[in-house]
């Protein structure tokens, strides 16, 4: 499930540069919908705040597939409102990403990080590496990193104090290619490092078509609960 209280953002790094909420977000807005009728641009939803308690049993949820939610023109005490929903409904679980480490490492320490969420942050390439430093210090009891689009290397990674590495390929017309190397690089990394490997899709232009098996095989580790 996805689960959007804020929306829009701005481009920030090399792996903004095909942003699917962008697209997604002004398509809604030619639709008429009326959360995305200012488009892109950065705005909060106390409204859907309330969403999560409606669902029934326990749901995995991604939070802001439409936005950042540590981009810095999200107040904190919304922030802070959406840790609060997160912590009153242990019986889902959340997976955080952003590409905004360092606001993030900020304001760690001003929210209650129950188990129930799973932070992360995004690493395209080799320029954005330090984002993993700064999550490694926050107290997000699991942390992950989110290696799509891939589209460099990703050559000794400190992998300490990370649960979880997920990697992806591009998809769309204009996808930049992903090296079969890259993708053996970062498994071994993990698999020297004892953390959970996921690899989720080649992409390319046709994703489908493409699959997402390695050799012959699929790779679809999760983190363990501490
Ligand atoms: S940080 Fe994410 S949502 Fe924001 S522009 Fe980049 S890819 Fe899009």
């Amino acid at each position: 499930m996805t689960w959007n209280p804020t929306t829009g953002c701005t481009k920030i790094s090399a792996g903004c540069k095909f942003c699917y909420a962008e697209v997604m977000s002004r398509r809604l807005h030619a639709m008429g919908v009326e959360k995305y009728k200012d488009g892109f641009k950065i705005r909060t939803h106390e409204d859907s705040l309330q969403i999560p308690y409606s669902w029934k049993g326990s749901k995995v949820v991604f939070v802001n597939s439409m936005s950042d939610l540590f981009h810095p023109e999200i107040p904190f005490e919304f922030i802070q409102k959406v840790f609060d929903v997160m912590n009153h409904t242990p019986q889902h679980t959340y997976q955080v990403l952003t590409k905004r480490a360092e606001r993030l490492y900020e304001l760690h320490h001003k929210l209650n990080w129950t188990k129930n969420i799973w932070m992360g942050v995004s690493v395209e390439d080799e320029r954005v590496t330090d984002r993993i430093d700064f999550l490694r210090e926050t107290s997000a009891k699991i942390k992950f990193l989110s290696c799509e689009p891939l589209i460099g290397p990703l050559r000794n990674m400190n992998l300490e104090n990370i649960d979880w590495v997920i990697v992806g390929g591009e998809s769309g017309r204009k996808a930049r290619p992903m090296s079969e190397q890259w993708v053996w690089d970062i498994k071994m990394q993990c698999q020297e490092q004892e953390v959970a490997f996921f690899f989720k899709q080649w992409g390319g232009v046709n994703k489908k078509k493409a699959g997402r098996e390695l050799a012959g095989m699929t790779y679809d580790d999760m983190p363990l609960h501490p």
